[in-house]
């Protein structure tokens, strides 16, 4: 199992993630965020791939690149498209959706799942292409709990809304499934000689009702997992962008609290911290606030993106340089390292 992550788009310009979690038997493909020809960065095959598209908030230069994603996937046949965002994601989508004339969409697959958030419950709505998505089909609100806005066997999507200016900014956050290996200590342990069998007791697809024929015997698949296979947490990564909270804060200390136990943030650097009265006024956070909430939350691992047009790539560099004096494992995305000089 694992999360693969790549930062599409350019420093000083829009960009996005595109995640990946293979939990082994079953790959899920993420996007967070769609900024202008950020998915220049992908593969049709690869943007045709993605189950689920979240939008940290609206500003343009995180749905610019809508369009492009909507032309690929409109009458996606497999599977239902799940789109994400805060309050008022669907009115906004359902926009989208009709902003074009829709005359041979009759016969056409396609099928959206629209579900937005307030912090305290995920409203939901249905919209499908051959109905040229003039109709809105709601679906039950449910409540938003502490840890989860949605989840499966093999991954859990959560939500946390950050403060941006005047607007809020949906956090995201992706936890692997729990992951299950068999110990090799049961085994060594064991009469049972090491064979196919232990493949279906980590293989989600078999049930603990099932039965599986060791060397002439039935065994009962619950009663060899509960000996063989041990569970450890998954992989958990966040993404943060366009958001200001203040070292010190209640709003910092929720954010610290809800970081805990993740291994890698995505984090926005929009400003240098000489300009910190821009990033108060345009409520965003320096390279040098951005490194100690990473230090705060205890993170594994921090990186670097959303730059602010404004700076040179001399700026890249100071910022990161910034940036771990607060807090020394941030980098930026592996695709610009090339681009930033050396300090
Ligand atoms: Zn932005
Ligand atoms: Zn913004």
């Amino acid at each position: 199992m694992s999360i693969q992550w790549k930062i599409l788009g350019q420093p000083g310009a829009d960009n996005a993630v595109f995640l990946t979690v293979d939990s082994g038997h079953a790959v899920e493909h993420f996007l967070f965020d769609c900024g202008e020809g950020c998915l220049a960065g992908l593969r049709p095959s690869q943007i045709q791939s993605i189950g689920h598209l979240a939008f940290s908030h609206f500003h343009m230069d995180h749905v610019s690149g809508f369009d492009t994603f909507f032309r690929h996937n409109y009458n996606r046949p497999d599977t239902p498209i799940n789109v994400w965002g805060p309050a008022g994601t669907i009115d906004l989508m359902h926009h989208r959706f009709q902003s074009f004339s829709w005359n041979l969409h009759h016969d056409q697959p396609g099928e959206w799942i629209v579900r937005e958030t307030d912090g305290t419950d995920v409203k939901g709505s249905r919209f499908l292409t051959r109905e040229a998505f003039a109709t809105v089909h709601p679906l039950p609100t449910i409540p938003k709990t502490e840890r989860e806005l949605f989840s499966s066997p093999r991954f859990t999507l959560d939500a946390f809304l950050l403060p941006h200016g005047s607007i809020p900014s949906l956090a995201l956050r992706v936890i692997e499934g729990e992951r299950k290996n068999i110990s090799p200590v049961a085994l060594q342990h064991s009469n049972h000689a090491p064979g196919k069998w232990l493949q279906a007791l980590t293989n989600e697809t078999i049930s603990d009702e099932e039965s599986i024929n060791i060397s002439g015997t039935d065994y009962s698949i619950a009663e060899l997992r509960a000996e063989f296979v041990v569970t450890s947490p998954g992989e958990s990564l966040v993404y943060l962008t366009d958001f200001r909270v203040e070292q010190g804060s209640a709003n910092w200390s929720a954010l610290c609290e809800w970081l805990q136990g993740a291994n890698t943030i995505i984090c926005e650097c929009q400003y240098h911290h000489r300009d910190l009265a821009l990033a108060v006024r345009n409520g965003h956070m320096t390279s040098r606030e951005v490194g100690g909430l990473a230090n705060d939350a205890g993170v594994d691992r921090l990186v670097l993106q959303h730059l602010s047009r404004r700076y040179s790539p001399s700026d890249w560099a100071s910022m990161l340089d910034e940036t771990k004096e607060k807090f020394a494992r941030a980098e930026f995305p592996p695709e610009w390292q090339s681009l930033i000089p050396e300090s």
